[in-house]
């Protein structure tokens, strides 16, 4: 009974399988003097002992830990092929065949290519692969589910601790209120179905189906249904026709999403609307708060030049380029807009976030390109910060800097979306999606955040597009674009601009 429990959702994280994984945040360089962390797997309900293995944080400037493929392999139980020769590695598990090369991101699933955050490294006699992997590449091609705690570096194999926990609707004279219960501050967009029903995609969230479910109308709404997609939760809210207006924002620090429902247009809320975390309809364009000035932050510059691609251009010249007309852009459309690098020196990451929160900035873009040494792989991609796992924060307390961008991840994520959107509109350039991603320089922006990686300068294409002037202008306009509509809509609640 639980194991064909396990295997129904399994079945259904494999069959939409991580996005995110597909993509490439920013480089990591190798810290070759990381020192041990203890990785703790178990295996609740089941009769195998749990077992403590040595993993590394091998890439710099990021939590993301690494382990060796020896431990992976008695873990999964799967077969290893390991070619000294070109430092590869063949995991065999099932009739699935996973291939790894030290140093590369691209990972070889049967017959897909994924992309992994950072490579695996050949160390000590042994390719240290990260968890990534195992969490996100690995697990769905088994009969289990995986559960990756990164503070407490603990991988639950077998059963998985919802971070969505409950589910709770409130009434008042003319609006309802959908009030969902999460562990920690996740990320999510308001969608808007054809057929009276709006859907919450929460990014990184593990629903309980069982608890975020309601058959019983109440107030506006009819019918609450919640499922789990690959990374993601979907909770899926089925509501009265006499709503005329939506919008949803968080409280308790990003861990409860309220998603507001009003009987009639341009009625208050009844109920007192806190946070800082604010998204809304028609087109999921976040709103509360005014959207005037604008951080560009173009990525590295000084003696970092970022990635190298075809005839030698460069990443810190190429994103401070189109940084220059992202400004003039916004610049022609009223905006105050504020570089935190003007010119080729370069910054400090944390005076980045610094910079930003200090002009007041009301959005933050990050922009960086990509590189990849299979030049095939091209597109255009949206990040932002992954919540932090186990969170347990005093509301009253002074908020660590760390922890200051976690509180606008709805925005970040909803930015992120809009950004995605406008760029696949209006410019001709593949987009490969949104994604989450540990990403150290956004952590204590206090603004909604995204890293846009704008192409990748190992291809043909993109990099054309790159250095063409015009191309580059029309992608700015694009980014702009997304910029325009949030802050209209902000501007439509009352908002001033
Ligand atoms: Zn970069």
């Amino acid at each position: 009974m639980a194991t064909r429990f396990l295997i129904t959702l399994l079945t259904l994280l494999a069959s939409v399988g991580p996005t995110f994984a597909q993509m490439s945040p920013p480089e990591a360089s190798l810290n070759q003097n990381a020192e041990s962390v203890d990785v703790r797997i178990s295996f609740p309900g089941q009769d195998r002992k749990s077992v403590t293995l040595e993993g590394r944080r091998l890439a710099t400037g990021t939590d993301l830990v690494h382990l060796p493929a020896a431990a992976i392999e008695r873990v999964f139980r799967a077969g290893r092929l390991w070619d000294e020769g070109e430092r590869r590695l063949q995991l065999r598990l099932g009739v699935h065949r996973c291939t790894l090369t030290a140093d590369s991101r691209l990972v070889r699933i049967d017959d897909e290519e994924r992309l992994l955050p950072v490579p695996p490294r050949a160390l000590d006699g042994d390719l240290w692969v990260p968890m990534t992997f195992v969490v996100d590449m690995l697990a769905p091609l088994t009969s289990e589910l995986f559960a990756w705690d990164q503070d407490q570096l603990h991988l639950i194999v077998g059963g998985v601790r919802p971070n969505i926990e409950g589910l709770d609707v409130r009434t008042a004279a003319r609006s309802t209120q959908v009030r969902l219960q999460c562990r920690v501050p996740l990320g999510w967009r308001l969608e808007h179905g054809a057929d009276g029903t709006l859907s919450l995609k929460i990014y990184g969230g593990v629903v309980d189906t069982r608890a975020v479910r309601r058959d019983q109308p109440r107030g506006l709404v009819q019918r609450v249904n919640s499922r789990q997609t690959g990374d993601n939760a979907e909770v899926i809210v089925t509501v009265s026709s006499l709503v005329s207006r939506t919008r949803s924002h968080a409280e308790d620090d990003g861990r409860t999403i309220v998603l507001v429902l009003e009987e009639e247009a341009g009625t208050l809320p009844d109920l007192q609307v806190r946070g800082e975390v604010t998204m809304a309809e028609p087109d999921q364009l976040r709103g509360e708060r005014h959207v005037e000035v604008i951080v560009i932050d173009p990525g590295h510059g000084g003696d970092d030049h970022g990635v190298r691609g075809r005839g030698g251009i460069q990443e810190d010249d190429v994103v401070l380029r189109v940084a220059h007309d992202l400004r003039d852009e916004l610049k022609d459309a009223g905006f105050t807009v504020v570089l935190t690098r003007e010119d080729a020196r370069g910054i400090e990451p944390d005076e980045r976030a610094e910079r930003a929160n200090l002009v007041g900035g009301d959005l933050f873009i990050s922009l960086h390109a990509n590189a990849w040494f299979d030049s095939r792989i091209q597109g255009f991609e949206a990040w932002f910060l992954e919540a932090a796992g186990g969170v347990d924060q005093d509301p009253t307390a002074f908020v660590p800097w760390t922890l200051v961008q976690q509180q606008h991840l709805a925005g970040s994520a909803d930015l992120a979306e809009h950004v995605t959107t406008r760029v696949a509109e209006q410019f001709d350039i593949p987009v490969r999606g949104v994604g989450q991603a540990d990403l150290p320089w956004l952590m204590g922006v206090d603004m909604p955040a995204v890293v846009l990686e704008l192409g990748y300068l190992t291809n043909g294409d993109d990099t054309d597009r790159l250095e063409d002037r015009r191309d580059r202008r029309r992608l700015a306009a694009a980014i702009a674009a997304a910029v325009k509509d949030i802050a209209a809509y902000s501007a439509s609640l009352g908002g001033e601009r």
